[in-house]
């Protein structure tokens, strides 16, 4: 079936032109100026902004992490994103201790094929390195994961300078990528230690033991680390602007560095950690945690002058009865809150209306280049020619405000409730079908794993 999209602004990581999209199918095979189609059935769209479909490089669904499992599985969470705009995601698949990363990826195909409402990928999680892993790396691309990640602290998780140094290695044989949690684990695990045996228990103890310069130290020994390889790196989910200096630091060098940021770290500040009220706090603890007003300013600056190169949101979701597990331990709390449903009109919003970017970089760090990095443009991140008929109509005119009643997450808590948006989410397509109309979730389980290649951002 041929639909044309008529009279609307086609956004571009370049700039916005008037443009007229014709899609048949699952494709778009033109965009351009009064396109003439008989056969197509018009859609109006006039006074309407079409953005690329929204990719997320950056959840987790159905993870069991903290001694539970998290709120949104993928049918929740895909829904949740496909509300939200976006058409693709990429989940951290998460090999169990001790098991390979086959175990890991066959784990993540169960949990996510034919349960999710939008597309997906998957990136693979190195938390252990031995020669056996080290042989699965080339069948990970075979099997289109071209992304991994690491953690520089969790101990359960995490690899060590010398073994990293080991699996980067590997991975830059095959011009692999990958995104590292930056956070110095030793130390932290002395702060906690010392609030502990002070009896301090106060949510507001979770961003005290993890300060900015404990995010600064680990960026800044990884990009060391990535200078040593001679690759190129992300940095996952950086907050603040220390981080982002050493950042800098390294592109000077003449290191290759990608900066991942989340909309928590843009529109919300410390603040949220030191209300009395245990779960109003409780609900912002995720790790890194929220930074200060100082910090979002150095994000947005960086954004806009391409020193960001990508907004994802680390949407780990819970519900307040698994957050009231922390209510004696600050670090029982389970880390992580809800995004993955508000991110692109938080953006639009905090970032566009405001002028602090412009709308050509919010469809670069929203879509454009995260296609690219993680290797699916330009079949995802464009609206082109070719491209998948995944298209995001944005109403400026239609504000709404945010609450958690209206979600289809199932966090019972949203941590942007009350916000006003500018405008909102008039309908998303994905790969030609309408999947969201006006806030209503209309589509099936109709997601594909999209199996990706190399960087080329
Ligand atoms: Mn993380
Ligand atoms: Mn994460």
């Amino acid at each position: 079936m041929m639909r044309l999209f008529k009279g609307g602004t086609v956004v571009s990581g370049r700039g916005t032109k008037r443009a007229d999209v014709l899609i048949d199918g699952e494709k778009i095979v033109q965009v351009g100026r009064n396109i003439i189609a008989p056969n197509a059935q018009v859609i109006d769209v006039t006074g309407m902004l079409l953005l690329p479909g929204f990719i997320d490089a950056h959840t987790h669904f159905d993870l069991d992490v903290c001694n539970t499992t998290t709120a949104d599985d993928f049918t929740s969470g895909s829904r949740a994103a496909l509300r939200g705009g976006t058409t693709t995601v990429v989940d951290f698949a998460c090999p169990n201790k001790g098991e390979t990363l086959h175990d890991g990826l066959k784990l993540w195909h169960k949990k996510a094929d034919g349960k999710t409402y939008c597309d997906y990928g998957f990136h693979m999680t190195i938390d252990d390195w031995n020669e056996t892993i080290e042989r699965e790396i080339d069948d990970m691309y075979a099997e289109g994961i071209s992304s991994f990640k690491m953690y520089m602290t969790y101990p359960a998780m995490m690899l060590g300078d010398e073994l990293m140094y080991c699996a980067l290695k590997k991975l830059k044989e095959k011009g692999g990528l990958c995104g590292v949690h930056c956070e110095n684990s030793g130390v932290i695990d002395a702060l906690i230690k010392e609030k502990k045996a002070r009896n301090l228990n106060r949510v507001s103890c979770h961003p005290e033991t993890r300060p900015d310069y404990l995010e600064a130290e680990a960026v800044s020994r990884l990009l060391r680390i990535a200078q040593a390889v001679d690759i190129p790196v992300v940095i996952v989910h950086l907050t603040n602007a220390a981080a982002l200096k050493e950042a800098e630091a390294a592109r000077k060098r003449g290191q290759k560095v990608y900066v991942e940021t989340c909309p928590q770290y843009l529109v919300l500040d410390d603040s949220v950690y030191y209300n009395p009220d245990y779960l109003e706090a409780a609900k912002y603890v995720c790790s890194p945690p929220i930074r200060k007003i100082s910090d979002q300013k150095a994000l947005w600056g960086a954004l806009r002058r391409g020193e960001i190169q990508t907004v994802s949101t680390d949407h780990c979701s819970f519900t307040l009865a698994q957050k009231e597990a922390g209510r004696h331990d600050f670090t029982a709390i389970p880390g992580g809150i809800p995004g993955v449903e508000t991110r692109g009109e938080l953006i639009y919003t905090a970032g566009v209306t405001t002028r602090k970017i412009s709308l050509a970089t919010m469809c670069k760090v929203l879509s454009e280049n995260p296609a690219k990095l993680y290797g699916m443009f330009p079949r995802k991140g464009v609206i082109a020619k070719g491209a998948d008929a995944d298209i995001v109509v944005y109403d400026p005119q239609a504000d709404h405000v945010i609450r958690a009643e209206d979600m289809v997450s199932q966090a019972d808590y949203n941590p942007y409730e009350g916000f006003v948006t500018r405008g909102s989410i008039a309908q998303v397509w994905l790969r030609g079908s309408l999947a969201v109309e006006r806030g209503r979730v209309i589509a099936g389980c109709n997601g594909v794993y999209i199996p990706r290649g190399k960087n080329s951002l």
